[in-house]
């Protein structure tokens, strides 16, 4: 018997539930499934299989690689993962029809000759066991059973089953053997329809009447076929083909419509898609020119920054380079000089010079004591002739730039030259408008209330309408200035000159007149002066001017 035949003979068992609900399932999962076989444990094709034969044939899975065969029910929960309350009832419809035919049991084999044969029946089968032949797997018909030579026989047993029993074969041989197949056909004509052999299935096949069984299985069929075939009248057909079309129609149309809307909707997704893809390119683009707008400027001016940095880099690198020159020749210089000077030894000098004024003057105690203090006190007494004289060979021109330096910062200029005298006597001549003209000693009063200290000035004289004389030390001379500049009722006069007339272009006889009166003011002081040292220098004072005016007087 051939594995296919096999199959058609056993469909049965997959027509009924719930094997036949459990197979939809399995169709739609088939490439799913896993084989919980050790072997596999994978993915695997599963084809429909079957155990048992006749009436006990159980429908089965088996994997297409390990063969395994699964149960249904076990199938359906473990593999599928189905659930057991979905699954329909359990029905027989096909296995009592296809049971209708008659099965053939060998209940005993004593020896190869001797069989007792059952030949069992349906009890809803209204059809007569009628001849039966048991045919070979060679599909030689090796027994025909008559009528009359099946007896029915109730099995006790099978009471409630669903089959009634033929009884056995009694004095009639069958030759069988034991592991073949064979086949069992009611020979009945006018049911041969419901003559589909019965297998009894050993485990031995013969690969020669597979082919010939299987021939007659399909002449079975075919007449089954023709059987059940009906014909339909013009008008009818012609209904049923309008009936079609309209239906086809309206499925079109409704098919039409669904993939319509389906584009109007697409298209309308695309155009939302598409808008927003602009939206968005747009706004990458405006970020890029807005980037590359600010960003290229910005590097732009970062270069030009760069180039002025590198440019101020440049100079101060040259400036550096000029003052390690400066510094160099300074060094340099400064080394000439330690080199020229090492040898000089400058208390050797000291002593040079010192000795000579001891030499050439009686007085170098006091000129000693005059180099030491500073400023320079004059008080009126018998040693301030001695002063006067060891001023002479002291001229200490610093002490005269300190004094025309402590006048500008009190804000007085003097822009005429200063006499010889002056720089010799440490004294100087201010002039001072704003004091009318007062009794001496009354103005001497006066002036002391303001600050004025006559210590330091030797002498006070009016020269010119409210312009008065003040015959000062240097040492003192700007503190009075100060003492001036702090009273707004007198003023300094640094420009004004004892000798110039008052009247603007003056004749030579007005000079003359305006210095022959200031040398006859001077005389007039030196007579009545108390000081040595204003004495001196007021006749010192003359001989200059007399000096210096001597072309005046020649003509
Ligand atoms: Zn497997």
């Amino acid at each position: 018997m051939s594995l296919s035949s096999n199959n058609e003979l056993n469909e049965w068992c997959w027509n009924e539930q719930p094997a036949k609900n459990i197979y939809e399932i399995f169709l739609k999962n088939k490439f799913h499934l896993v084989c919980p076989h050790a072997k596999c444990n994978v993915k695997r094709l599963f084809e429909k299989n079957f155990s048992g034969n006749g009436t006990e044939i159980k429908p089965q899975f088996s994997c297409s690689y390990c063969k395994t065969k699964y149960d249904i029910i076990d199938f359906y929960i473990n593999i599928i993962k189905g659930k057991l309350r979905d699954l329909p009832e359990k029905t027989y419809y096909h296995k009592k029809i296809e049971q209708k035919s008659p099965t053939l049991s060998i209940k005993s084999v004593k020896n190869k000759s001797d069989v007792v044969v059952k030949i069992e029946k349906f009890v809803d089968s209204d059809e007569e066991l009628s001849d039966i032949e048991i045919l070979n797997d060679d599909s030689e018909i090796i027994y025909n059973f008559s009528e009359k030579d099946l007896s029915l026989t109730e099995d006790s047993s099978k009471k409630n089953s669903s089959y009634i029993s033929y009884s056995s074969i009694g004095n009639k041989t069958l030759r069988i053997n034991p592991g073949d197949s064979y086949s069992i056909v009611n020979m009945s004509a006018s049911s041969s329809k419901k003559s589909n052999p019965v297998v009894i299935t050993s485990t031995k096949r013969s690969a020669e009447s597979e082919n010939s069984s299987s021939k007659k299985l399909k002449e079975f069929k075919n007449s089954k076929e023709t059987d059940s075939e009906t014909f339909l009248t013009y008008e009818e057909f012609e209904k049923k083909i309008n009936c079609l079309k309209d239906e086809f129609d309206s499925i079109l149309m409704n098919q039409n419509d669904n993939i319509r809307s389906n584009f109007n909707k697409n298209i309308e997704i695309i155009n939302v898609l598409s808008n927003r893809l602009e939206e968005i390119s747009n706004i990458v683009d405006e970020s890029i020119s807005e980037y590359s707008k600010s960003g290229v400027a910005k590097i732009n001016q970062l270069t030009k920054d760069m180039d002025e940095l590198e440019n101020f880099n440049d100079s101060l690198t040259n400036q550096v380079i000029v003052l390690t020159n400066v510094l160099e020749k300074i060094i340099f210089i400064d080394n000439k000089y330690n080199e020229i000077f090492k040898n000089f030894d400058i208390n050797h000098h000291l002593q040079f010079i010192k000795t000579n004024i001891l030499n050439g003057d009686a007085y170098s105690d006091s000129l000693m004591a005059e180099a030491k203090s500073k400023p320079m006190i004059s008080i009126p007494d018998s040693s301030e002739a001695t002063k006067d004289i060891s001023t002479r060979f002291h001229v200490d021109m610093n002490d005269y730039d300190d004094f025309i330096l402590k006048m500008s910062m009190v804000g007085v200029n003097f822009n005429q030259k200063t006499n010889a005298c002056d720089i010799s006597y440490k004294l100087r001549r201010i002039f001072i408008k704003g004091i009318v003209k007062t009794p001496k000693e009354k103005l001497i009063e006066n002036l002391k209330i303001f600050g004025f200290n006559f210590d330091y000035i030797l002498n006070v004289e009016m020269v010119s309408k409210k312009v008065y004389e003040f015959t000062v030390y240097f040492s003192y001379a700007p503190k009075f200035c100060s003492i001036v500049n702090d009273n707004d009722f007198i003023t300094i006069l640094p420009k004004f000159d004892p000798l110039d007339p008052d009247f603007p272009n003056p004749i030579p006889e007005m000079k003359k007149y305006k210095i022959s009166s200031y040398i006859y003011k001077l005389r007039h002081n030196i007579e009545n002066s108390k000081s040595e040292v204003y004495k001196n220098y007021a006749n010192e004072l003359i001989s200059e001017i007399e000096q210096k005016t001597a072309y005046l007087f020649i003509n």
